[in-house]
């Protein structure tokens, strides 16, 4: 074992044996506060499965391997893949993955026999389409990830605010999201100009009624936040082209003011509307 993963001096001898520098395109900012990865992993328990995106030296990954059955890491970097098993090679309940988590059917990279759960420090220039495809999958619970502060403010705002949006929509359709903790700047190397926020998303139950709304709430949302400035009745007979009497007629139904703005309708008012326009827009 390499030691404390997270202890600045053991993260520059690695950087030094390997010749490894940083990749900002890839969001490289490492773990360099214990605490942070110990706090995550005290989530978990031996009967979950854990996904890890991006295990960068696997500071995360190894207090995850301690505290949970399996833990397997996708890790885009093909740099890191030798240093991660060096470093990662006391452990037997570790897979390591070399490649995109865009783009690997991640539910497959999990054992039988467990449940499966996600745990990851996401890269910064990838988190609104991983996390897209994490919450959306609907195979994971919980999620607990650390993000940008805003993103993470974002994910959990309520209607009529500034950060509220689509992807606040999308999320509270799947899942229930809370911001855990800060980490600030000073816990990374190398430092980020911005603070971190690790948030746990738990999955809503199972609900079928609520499950067959969901696409066309939102094809609703997509129309509302596109045009956010608008009033529901413009943006929707615009970006669904509806004709603008059958739109306000069933914005009406739904108990909605036709001139009111997308962003003040909570997620469960996008569900209502999508079962008042059942019959004119498909999803
Ligand atoms: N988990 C480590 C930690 O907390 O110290 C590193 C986290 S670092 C913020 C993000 C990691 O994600 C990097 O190792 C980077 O190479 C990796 N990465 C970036 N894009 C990726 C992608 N699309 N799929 C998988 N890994 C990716």
């Amino acid at each position: 074992m390499p030691g404390d993963l997270c202890r600045p001096d053991v993260i520059r001898r690695i950087l030094a044996e390997h010749g490894f520098r940083f990749d900002k395109r890839k969001g490289q900012n490492f773990l360099t506060a214990s605490w942070v990865p110990g706090r995550m992993a005290a989530l978990f328990s031996k009967g979950q499965a854990v996904l890890e995106i991006g295990p960068g030296f696997g500071a995360l990954t190894a207090a995850l391997a301690g505290a949970c059955g399996h833990v397997a890491a996708v890790e885009k970097d093909r740099r890191l893949i030798p240093i991660l098993r060096q470093n990662l090679s006391g452990f037997d309940n570790v897979t390591l993955t070399e490649g995109d988590a865009l783009r690997l059917d991640l539910p497959s990279l999990l054992p039988e026999g467990f449940s499966p759960a996600v745990c990851a420090n996401l890269p910064y220039s990838v988190t609104t389409p991983l996390l897209t495809r994490l919450v959306g999958q609907g195979r994971f619970d919980p999620i607990v990830v650390m993000v940008q502060r805003e993103v993470a403010r974002r994910l959990a705002a309520n209607p009529s605010t500034p950060e509220y949006g689509a992807i606040t929509v999308f999320t509270a359709l799947h899942a229930d999201c809370s911001i855990l903790f800060d980490v600030g700047p000073d816990c990374f190397m190398p430092r980020p100009a911005v603070t971190s926020s690790v948030i746990r998303l738990d999955r809503l139950p199972p609900d079928p009624a609520r499950e067959c709304l969901v696409p066309r709430a939102l094809r609703i949302v997509k129309a509302a936040f596109a045009a956010r400035r608008k009033t529901l009745l413009n943006a929707l007979s615009a970006g669904l082209s509806l004709p603008k009497e059958a739109a306000a007629e069933r914005l009406t139904a739904a108990g909605c003011d036709p001139s009111a703005r997308g962003e003040t309708l909570s997620p469960a008012q996008y569900l209502t509307l999508a079962r008042t326009f059942t019959d004119i827009i498909t999803g």
